[in-house]
Order: C-alpha cells, then structure tokens, then sequence
C-alpha cells in the first residue's frame, strides 16, 4: 500500500497548463531546475480560443528550440490581415510578408495542440513533473509575505498517478519559486492577496467553425466591418475558418437555437462575401479585462491571464503571455542559486517592476480596440472603419501598424530596446 501522503520539493511550481504556463515550462525545460506542474481539467484546452502567434513569439519560439515542433504539430502560416467593409471595399491590408523580421508570417495551430506540443518539450526535462488533474487549493503561506511555502494536491484515484506517485494520494509540493499560470480566476493571485481591476466588455463573442468556401494561399486573416457588427475571418486548420462575431447578449439565445441557415443568413448579413458558409458554434465567450495590481511577492509571480487578461481584438492574449514570460525566463537565477529565497524574490521583484509598467500601456491600447470592436453601434463602427482606412492610406502609419500586429514597434518591444 503506497501512503497517504506523498511530498516532493522542486525549484519551480507553476500552477495551471493553459498556454502561458506549458509555455514557461518549455522555455525552462534546459536551464536545469526541478519544475512541478498542476493542471486541474481532465480534458484539453478549449480549441477555440487564441491559435495564432505572432511574428515575435515565432522568434522565441525559434530561439527556444521550439519551432520545429509546433511545425510537426502541423502549425501553418498566415502573411496578412485584411480588414474591409461589408460592401468589399478594403480598408487596410497588412501584408506581414513584407517585413524585414526574422519570421514575416503568424502561425496558427489549435490552442490545445499549442499547449501539448509545449508540455511534450516541457517533458524533454528529466526534472518535470505532471500533476493532471489535480487543483490547486490548499496553500500554505510564508511569513511576511515571503510568497508561498507549499501546496497541497490530491491526486484522483481514478486518474493515472505519474511515476513515484499513486492514485488516491495528497502530495505536499514544497517549491522554490510558484509561476501562477492558472487564468483569469486565478487561485494563486487570491492568495497572494492581489486586487485586479477589471472591465467586462458588453458584447460576449460567439465563435463559429466551418470548411472554408475558398481558398487562401495567404491564409489571411478578414475582418468585415458593416452596420450590423464586425466579423472576423480566421484561418484554422483542416482547412476550415474559424468566426468571430461580437453580439448582443440577448443574442445567445438566437445563436444557441439557429438552425444551419439562420446562422448562414446571420453571417452573410455582416459579411456578404461568407453567404452559404456551413457554420457550427463552437462556443460563447464573455470577455473581460484583467490587470493584477501586482505581479510578483516573495517567491511567487503571475503569467498570463492571471495578471493580464485582455479583449481579444487584436489577438494578443496568448502572445503578451509568451514575450512577458520570455523575459521572466532571461532574469531567473541559474538552477544552482534557487535555493537563495533573497535573489529569487529580488530577480521576481526586477521582472514585475520592469515589465508590468509596459503592460499597463499595452492593455490601456488594447482596451481602445477592444471597445471599438465590443460595440455594435453603426457609426462607431463606420469611424472604426475610416480610422483605418486613414491608416492605409499613409505608408509609415501602415509600415507601423504592420510592425505593431507582428509584435515589434509596441510598449512590450520598446523595453527589449
Ligand atoms: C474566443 C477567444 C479568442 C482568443 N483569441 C486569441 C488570439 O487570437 N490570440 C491570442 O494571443 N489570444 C487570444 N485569446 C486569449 C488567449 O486564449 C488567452 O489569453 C490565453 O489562452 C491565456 O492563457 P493562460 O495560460 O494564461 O490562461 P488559461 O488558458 O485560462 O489557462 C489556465 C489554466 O490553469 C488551470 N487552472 C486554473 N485554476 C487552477 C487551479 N486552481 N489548479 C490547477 N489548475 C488550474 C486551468 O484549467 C487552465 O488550464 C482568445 C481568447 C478567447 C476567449
């Protein structure tokens, strides 16, 4: 009979396998630490959310060792955005192909695939450590806010335990350090005590797939912008498109009844072009912002939505998760000097001061598209759509707003120098 109680100490834990933290758990898989992780779903990631990465993250990734995998995982590339009225007329095309960056293209791979590529990397450390499922609940505090001294988890007894570890068993994890990746709701910020302010958008998303009706070599990304809401044509694999439509909360019940050719018809009313697109729904989302007031204490830090979580607008949740956790990544000590609580709190301490500053910039730019694409107000949408048309027809704003999209000319950059 195993025991009860199992214990197990580690450099780093990191709290919740979404994208941002099977992310860090990548990064780090050479660097030599012990690393646990915690994940509470049984099931994988939603697909429908964030599947592309930007130009920069595909630099890191690159830069990690990464690359090939998400590749093999069948990652395909976008080189553009369009964005036009629902007449067809063009407001603004981004063509990412003619940047002078490493990457001049976005990927795009299901979430889910994203974050099980980055755990089979994570897996390449002989140091890791997968608790799936199991939440994270019960933790143990330091003194003066010293960060976290441990957690515990039970282990189901109807789930595979990994080696070492038996189903039906609490384990104590006693780490060094604690990456709370574990979203919007987060348990760690909880407990570390950090407020967040927060805004919910008026207009939840519904997102819909179908099989493409032609095809893109560019694989471009086309948002319609017309008096009846804007809509987001998102390439996605398979073959398929991927919908995004900001709608009118009242509206989820339509949505949740239409049949195939209410939804057809719903679609075409914004987005001509898409008449007869075969759509299913894949999922309703409310959207929020999110900023922690803090990010780091002690030995403990956020990533991702716990501390930063933003409209989907401009596609960057996933991605700010990633270049904010890359810099994380270059400021922690070397495996040997974990063990010194002082340098881990202060090199957590440089990360929050240093990089959050940039983010509240970047969240307050996103917050200004986030609104505009919330509203289904038609004359918020025309002045939407002739500030992009603006931007189009000015060579240097449309260069800048190409490099922005791609990851290179925002506040998150301007730090990198
Ligand atoms: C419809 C939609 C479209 C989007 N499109 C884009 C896009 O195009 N580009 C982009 O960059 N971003 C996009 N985003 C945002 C992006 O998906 C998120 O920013 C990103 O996935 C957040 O990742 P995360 O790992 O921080 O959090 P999450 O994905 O929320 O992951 C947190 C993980 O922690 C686990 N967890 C939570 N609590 C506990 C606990 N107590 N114990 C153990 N585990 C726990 C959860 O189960 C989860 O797996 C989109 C979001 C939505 C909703």
């Amino acid at each position: 009979m195993p025991p009860d109680t199992s214990e197990i100490a580690c450099d780093i834990l990191i709290v919740g396998a979404g994208i941002a933290g099977t992310a860090f758990a990548a990064a780090v898989r050479k660097r030599g630490y012990s690393v646990v992780q915690v994940e509470m779903a049984r099931e994988p990631l939603d697909t429908a959310r964030g599947d592309h990465l930007q130009c920069v993250v595909v630099e890191l990734l690159d830069e990690w060792g990464l690359l090939p995998a998400v590749m093999a995982a069948g990652a395909e590339k976008r080189t553009g955005a369009r964005y036009v009225r629902d007449t067809g007329e063009v407001l603004l095309h981004a063509p990412h192909a003619a940047l002078q960056i490493p990457h001049p293209y976005y990927l795009y791979l299901n979430h889910e695939r994203i974050a099980e590529t980055f755990i089979a990397a994570a897996m390449e450390n002989p140091d890791y450590t997968l608790f799936r499922p199991a939440r994270a609940r019960n933790f143990e505090m330091h003194e003066n806010g010293a960060g976290i001294a441990s957690l515990t988890v039970h282990l189901p007894d109807d789930a595979p335990a990994p080696p070492g570890f038996a189903s039906g068993q609490d384990v104590v994890i006693r780490p060094r350090m604690v990456v709370g990746a574990d979203g919007r709701g987060s348990r760690v910020r909880e407990v570390m005590g950090f407020g967040a302010l927060t805004h919910d958008y008026e207009s939840p998303l519904v997102i819909l797939f179908g099989p493409r009706l032609t095809s893109d070599p560019l694989n471009e990304l086309k948002t319609f912008m017309g008096p009846k809401g804007s809509l987001s044509r998102i390439p996605r694999l398979g073959d398929q498109w991927k919908l995004g439509l900001p709608i009118a909360k009242a509206d989820i019940a339509f949505w949740k009844t239409a049949t195939l050719r209410m939804r057809q018809s719903a679609v075409a009313a914004r987005a001509p072009e898409l008449e007869g697109f075969a759509c299913e729904v894949a999922g309703f989302y409310p959207v929020r912002l999110l900023s922690a007031e803090h990010w780091a204490r002690g030995n403990t830090v956020l990533i991702g939505d716990a501390c930063h979580a933003m409209h989907p607008a401009r596609g960057q949740g996933l991605n700010v998760a990633i270049r904010c956790l890359a810099r994380l990544v270059d400021l922690l000590p070397d495996a040997a000097d974990m063990a010194d609580a002082d340098t881990v709190m202060k090199r957590l301490r440089a990360y929050d001061h240093g990089t959050k500053p940039a983010i509240d910039k970047l969240l307050a730019d996103n917050h200004t598209r986030g609104e505009q694409m919330d509203s289904l107000d038609p004359t918020v949408i025309a002045a939407s759509a002739a500030a992009l048309r603006a931007i189009n027809n000015d060579p240097e704003r449309l260069r800048r707003y190409c490099l922005q999209s791609a990851g290179y000319a925002d506040s998150l950059s301007a730090l990198s120098g």
